[in-house]
């Protein structure tokens, strides 16, 4: 019973840990852009699943709707089922890596040796935080590689040479390490000189950093990767213009991406917030779809844009924060205290509790996924309706999604278990069957 008793301690304690953790969440930054493709993780945090499911008065024996479906070959299924082992592959790996951490002693040694070099807690954090991190991403860099270059290369999905993707992936690790070490350098020092206070601190804060991340994405990170430049005037312009005029966003900021460097899929998305809102469109998707098709993707983003999708996953996070405000009050430093022994977390202010603290996100964050992405489907059938209203062009939607599944070889159709948990759009089958019945 003690052992039970104990290792219920520490479920909840994981639990109760990400929400220290959710201000400095390493998803973050990506968070908050809505894109068309199917597979993206780009997703707000969640409210609630309820998602509504396009219209379904088009039967699956309708020879109109077996005319748009995608053409399902060997290569799309075998790419799509590898991504979906990959995702939990890739989950578990990040739970693993961190676990084991913790269990070999490696965050105490860490500590110790952080301790030992500096009394200064932004010190002990400059040398902890970026080892830690190296160690998460070495220890997850086979499956990256595999998934992300090698996969992508051998379906002749990309032409990046190794060391563009490398280089990516590099980049990537510091900006984590960048933009996360002052974030915990803000949580400890606050543990430490506020023992009462912190839990306010936190929730007042969280609401302005999750504002500020999502302002500088496009305008600070986005173009560490890519170039973006402002689409120039052409006859495709113009009529984008015309479409985001008659959507009320007259000055809608369209860019295009040189994301031919890294893919050769399609997609486009709308990120940022107030000056730096913006619609983005991949320079390939430009390149490889006809006119209405390109317009039908553009309606999709001006939706998220008018329905206020992104500010909704500001509000939902700062909701989401309050909640934690009374976990950290009262159950927080008992839990703590409750860690496995072997651990050897002295107490809240304990640096070592860092990997704790991201092995607590690595599992509420996996675990959470049907629930982000039963919301994320919700809004993004809202966009579809709405674009789908705004240009009155179905056929048109509906090639679109069917040049999403071809190009992108996404399966329209996957197992109702894929989508509930892995899918941060409706199927590309339901997307297509509710364009065509629209019309
Ligand atoms: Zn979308």
């Amino acid at each position: 019973m003690p052992q039970m008793m104990r290792h219920r301690g520490f479920q909840i304690a994981l639990c109760v840990l990400l929400l220290l953790y959710i201000f400095c969440n390493q998803r973050g930054l990506s968070a908050y852009s809505q894109s068309s493709s199917q597979n993206s993780h780009a997703t707000p945090l969640p409210s609630s699943k309820t998602q509504t499911g396009p219209g379904l008065a088009v039967h699956d024996s309708d020879s109109h709707l077996q005319a748009y479906m995608p053409r399902v070959s060997p290569a799309m299924l075998r790419y799509s089922h590898i991504k979906y082992a990959v995702y939990f592959l890739q989950s578990g790996f990040e739970i693993l890596a961190a676990y084991l951490f913790l269990q070999f002693g490696l965050a105490k040694a860490l500590r110790a040796k952080a301790e030992g070099r500096t009394s200064n807690l932004f010190g002990q954090l400059l040398i902890f935080v970026p080892i830690f991190y190296v160690y998460i991403f070495l220890a997850t860099l086979p499956l990256r590689f595999y998934s992300g270059f090698w996969l992508e290369h051998s379906m002749h999905l990309s032409e990046q040479p190794f060391w563009g993707w490398f280089e990516e992936r590099l980049k990537f690790l510091v900006l984590n390490i960048a933009t996360e070490l002052p974030l915990w350098f803000l949580l400890f020092f606050s543990l430490k000189r506020l023992p009462k206070a912190w839990p306010y601190l936190i929730f007042g804060v969280s609401l302005p950093l999750i504002v500020l991340a999502v302002f500088a994405a496009p305008i600070v990170f986005d173009p560490v990767f890519n170039d973006f430049t402002l689409m120039t005037k052409s006859p495709v312009r113009d009529h984008i213009n015309a479409l985001a005029a008659k959507a009320g966003l007259p000055e809608a900021s369209i860019y295009i991406c040189n994301h031919s460097k890294q893919s050769k899929k399609i997609n486009a998305y709308v990120t940022g917030i107030g000056a730096s809102a913006r619609i983005v469109l991949w320079d390939t998707t430009l390149q490889k779809l006809p006119e209405d098709e390109v317009l039908a993707i553009v309606a999709h983003e001006l939706g998220h844009n008018v329905l206020g999708h992104i500010n909704c996953g500001c509000v939902i996070t700062a909701l989401f924060s309050l909640c934690m405000l009374p976990f950290n009050i009262y159950c927080t430093p008992a839990l703590v205290r409750r860690l496995p022994k072997v651990w050897q977390i002295r107490d809240l202010t304990d640096i070592a509790l860092i990997p704790v603290v991201v092995l607590a996100s690595f599992i509420v964050s996996f675990l959470g996924d049907p629930i982000i992405n039963g919301y994320s489907r919700r809004i993004e059938h809202e966009a579809d309706a709405y674009g789908l209203q705004l240009t009155g062009n179905g056929p048109a939607m509906a090639r679109l999604f069917v040049a999403l599944s071809e190009q992108n070889l996404s399966e329209p159709d996957p197992s109702k278990f894929i989508e509930f948990w892995y899918f941060s759009h409706p199927t590309l089958k339901e997307r297509i069957k509710f364009a065509l019945a629209k019309n």
